[in-house]
């Protein structure tokens, strides 16, 4: 559905800008010139392997269930057989110890035990489906896992609970198998707080939840919406830090994912899936990351924040520039991506038949500033080198071994 109201794009923003995220207020450089300089990223992104539906080796797959630890959730289908299993991590990047977290102090220095939670969730039985291959139910039961768990951790005193998925061996995934990841800390990291100060600053001067605002402006102003479903949004973040970052937003605020109703829950993990075909759709088997981002636990009671979920393809390696200044360097305006977004979400089949996939990370980026309108976009016939191709399982190498570097 298109929002009323929504502008045309911009015929061409050629010129760099710099936007403040109003959630954070960190400041991101749009430059489109960015796109035309060279770019290691101009290879191929991923060479899809055969398919495989089960791997003797995999932790993951069914007939191996002995080889993860002991199951922390599980959904099961009529015949008994799981469908979507959460365990712990065997190489956790925390320590999952009964201890109390011990704060030490030694001058500017400060130590705290590295004691949290690391769980993998295992998506589904196939180990060649990712998880926009997957049916609306086998991808809402995922979701319902993250809610889940998300409530568990945050009963069990984690002070932050943090559901992801990396996909593609450049977003850090090392397992084919589909999977996605929770973590849980003790500590809430200084961004979040930061967040919560500025939602807080907001709501006492102006009386309205801040992420409620940006989410009716977004729909007022239209030209970065993607999508709308009864229970969520999905646009184009105006101060994008990424090429083609795409944020979902409730459309009834609350602060903690963990919290959200069965329904939302069901129409976040649909909506995730067709703007994750979309991607494809136009970018082929790209590397991405998503993520929840809820308010930290203690604050899930907060009326003038919401939770939200970040997609971040991984096309760009940041440099020392944005290493030093904190600030993002992303070559294509949110305006852009939003609006081939809608396109690849809004006819399905049409891009499918006739449109190829744009494999190249690079191309995509550097179409990006010579496009003359956003509506058709980098999909144009000509500018591009593959016929689209079905679904790719996931990264071509990387070890059977689960590993606690998969972050
Ligand atoms: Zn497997």
């Amino acid at each position: 559905m298109r929002p009323s109201g929504r502008r045309e794009v911009e015929p061409e923003q050629t010129v760099p800008e710099l936007r403040r995220d109003p959630l954070t207020r960190d400041w991101v450089v749009l430059a489109p010139g960015r796109a035309h300089r060279p770019n290691r990223l101009s290879q191929p992104v991923t060479a899809p392997p055969p398919p495989v539906s089960t791997e003797p080796d995999c932790p993951f797959c069914p007939g191996n269930e002995d080889r993860t630890p002991p199951e922390l959730w599980r959904r099961h289908d009529a015949d008994g057989g799981w469908t979507v299993r959460v365990v712990p991590n065997r190489f956790p990047l925390l320590a999952d110890r009964p201890v109390p977290a011990r704060h030490r102090r030694d001058g500017p220095f400060v130590t705290t035990d590295g004691f949290g939670s690391h769980e993998v969730v295992i998506e589904g039985r196939r180990h060649d489906l990712d998880l926009p291959d997957l049916d609306e139910q086998a991808v809402a039961a995922v979701f319902e896992a993250y809610r889940a768990r998300s409530r568990a951790l945050r009963d069990g005193r984690a002070s932050l609970v943090l559901p992801f998925r990396n996909h593609g061996t450049a977003s850090g995934a090392s397992l084919p198998h589909p999977h996605s990841q929770i973590v849980a800390v003790r500590v809430v990291p200084d961004r979040f707080r930061r967040r919560l100060d500025i939602a807080r600053a907001y709501y006492e001067d102006r009386g309205n939840p801040l992420d409620a605002d940006v989410t009716a402006a977004e729909l007022g102003e239209g030209t970065r919406v993607i999508a709308v479903s009864e229970h969520v949004v999905a646009h184009a973040p105006f101060a994008s830090s990424a090429p083609y970052q795409i944020r979902i937003t409730p459309r009834e605020q609350r602060a903690s994912f963990a919290d959200e109703s069965g329904e939302t829950v069901a129409d976040t993990a649909n909506m995730v899936r067709r703007l994750l075909t979309a991607l494809r759709r136009m970018l082929g088997d790209v590397p991405y990351s998503y993520m929840i981002i809820s308010a930290p636990n203690g604050e899930e009671r907060t009326s003038f924040c919401s939770w939200h979920l970040d997609v971040m393809p991984r096309l760009a390696v940041a440099g020392g520039f944005e290493l030093g200044s904190g600030m993002a360097v992303n070559p294509v305006f949110p305006e852009q991506a939003a609006a081939r977004l809608r396109d690849a979400m809004a006819s399905p089949a049409a891009s499918r038949s006739r449109r190829p996939a744009l494999r190249d990370a690079a191309q995509a980026l550097g179409e990006t500033s010579t496009t003359p309108t956003g509506s058709t976009g980098a999909v144009e016939e000509g500018a591009v080198q593959q016929p689209q191709e079905g679904r790719h399982p996931g990264p071509s190498s990387g070890t059977m071994e689960q590993r606690g570097d998969d972050r």
